[in-house]
């Protein structure tokens, strides 16, 4: 009889691929799962998994908190593979390096950045390939006018050496940039559909919320699908959509039924986050998303900002300090609906939109464990699944658990798809795929993290291996593993 490394036994195994759900033993060995059975199956170590669902490991295709501590609460949370798709990295290597060289707990990838290349042009920047290189200059004017064609050229020939160097697709910020020039989103999805790897946008501004706009972001997604042929991924259709979501949902159905690739992602809060000097959030601009700057909170820090000198003032000031921005009250159900209905609509994956940890001291430190005080984020970084276990399955009903399940697992490994290998061999719990694996406990799995307590971490989540190795065991983080590996195109 062969003996497996590491047997997990007894659990209720999810594989969305199959629509396996029943009690089976998984082995694993040399990280890779060898062996699901309805028998008994030996292991150097077995871990009793009765009661509990084993499901393949979550894939967060949204996260900006890439550095150890936030892997470290997103493993909490069921995650075992986090991608960097919406901002991505500019240049992508200098991202894939920093990661390798230091180690992460989870699995890791990058899509290559519009925003960052256009910067590092009419700004004349050097781009070290981390997100502060967008944040630090994410309200400069310079960066978001219309550029002639034989710059935007340029940009499309920095993109597609990025995507040589491995990148993941591309990940496209047009709303911080809402002027620029329809035609130059379309020669970014050109580029793309030429290299068959997705973009994952951030939409431009509604026109119910921008009369004025260049062209209706709902619109400029799907036309962008249709026209070019590329996969366009439509980042976090809750937050800027709000409370349109099902006018931008409908278009984007229309243009699936019509033969165009476009997926869509949702997290299950109200609240969003982005750089204070964000385009979007110039004081005279709220209205149109029916804010006030009471609206906005900066995170670390107590209360909402009171007017609009002040939110002037720190617009100029730190234009990259984090903000909560108060889309919807999550907690009234009306409100809490529309973006329930982004989460369940079809195919749609769960994907959190996680952001960078602040220490509010300015004294950094991603390596210790537990977090402190200091620590602070959008509870959104800590607790999307946990939320989505809770509140969409178990509270409301409204997705089945191996639906859920589907849609933090098999969904998003097949938006990062057919060009990019390594995915088939994740999102799924079956012989010859990656033992990244999350075992959770059904009746209990919550979302802990709040708007004040934001790093609380999840709980429920029991066991979470990534590669056949443990980051979370009996419900606690191994502050030794650092098994992630790199996920590259
Ligand atoms: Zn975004």
């Amino acid at each position: 009889m062969t003996t497996y490394d590491l047997v997990l036994t007894r659990g209720r195994v999810i594989d969305p691929e199959t629509g396996l759900d029943a009690v089976r033993d998984v082995g694993v060995s040399g990280g890779v799962i060898q062996a699901v059975s309805d028998q008994p199956l030996d292991g150097v170590t077995t871990v009793d998994a009765t009661g509990l669902v084993v499901s393949p490991g979550f894939i967060d295709l949204h996260s900006h908190s890439m550095d150890v501590a936030g892997h470290r609460l997103q493993a909490l949370d069921g995650v075992t593979t986090v991608l960097e798709l919406e901002a991505g990295a500019y240049p992508v290597a200098a991202a894939y390096r920093r990661a390798e060289i230091e180690g992460r707990p989870l699995n890791y990838g990058f899509a290559t950045s519009w925003a960052v290349a256009r910067m590092s042009v009419l700004l004349g920047l050097d781009t070290s390939g981390d997100l502060d290189d967008f944040l630090a200059h994410i309200g400069r004017e310079e960066w978001q006018r219309a550029a002639p064609r034989n710059v935007v050229d340029r940009i499309v020939g920095m993109l597609e050496r990025d995507l040589g160097d491995g990148a993941l697709g591309i990940g496209i910020l047009i709303g911080y940039a809402p002027r620029v020039d329809p035609s130059e989103y379309l020669a970014v999805a050109a580029l793309a559909a030429r290299v068959g790897l997705p973009t994952y946008t951030h939409a431009r501004e509604l026109v119910e919320m921008d009369p004025t706009t260049p062209v209706d972001g709902a619109e400029e997604v799907v036309r962008a699908a249709a026209e070019t042929g590329a996969h366009m991924h439509y980042c976090h259709v809750n937050s800027t959509s709000i409370r349109h979501v099902d006018r931008v949902l409908g278009l984007v159905e229309k243009v699936r039924a019509e033969g165009s690739r476009v997926t869509t992602e949702a997290y299950p809060y109200g609240a969003g986050m982005t750089g204070v000097g964000a385009a979007f959030l110039a004081p005279e601009l709220l209205h149109r998303r029916g804010l006030t700057p009471h609206s906005i909170g900066l995170l670390g820090a107590e209360g909402r900002v009171p007017d609009a000198d002040t939110l002037r003032r720190i617009r100029e000031s730190e234009p990259g300090s984090a903000a909560f921005v108060h889309l919807l009250d999550e907690d009234d159900p009306a409100q809490f609906d529309y973006i329930q209905r982004a989460l369940t609509f079809t195919d749609a994956a769960v994907a959190t939109d996680a952001v960078p940890l602040l220490w509010r001291s300015g004294a950094p430190d991603p390596l210790s464990w537990p977090l402190g005080p200091d620590a602070v984020t959008h509870p959104r970084t800590a607790g999307t699944y946990g939320r989505t276990l809770r509140r969409l399955v178990r509270e409301n009903g409204v997705l089945s658990l191996p639906e859920a399940v589907r849609r933090c697992t098999l969904v998003p490994a097949d938006v990062v798809g057919s060009g990019v290998p390594a995915m088939r061999r994740k999102g799924r719990v079956q012989a010859g795929c990656d033992a990244d694996l999350t075992v959770f406990a059904p009746e209990t799995v919550s979302d802990r993290a709040t708007y004040t307590e934001t790093v609380r971490h999840s709980s429920g989540f029991v066991h979470v291996l990534v590669g056949g190795q443990f980051v979370v065991r009996d419900e606690h983080l191994v502050p030794t593993a650092l098994p992630g590996r790199v996920v590259r195109a």
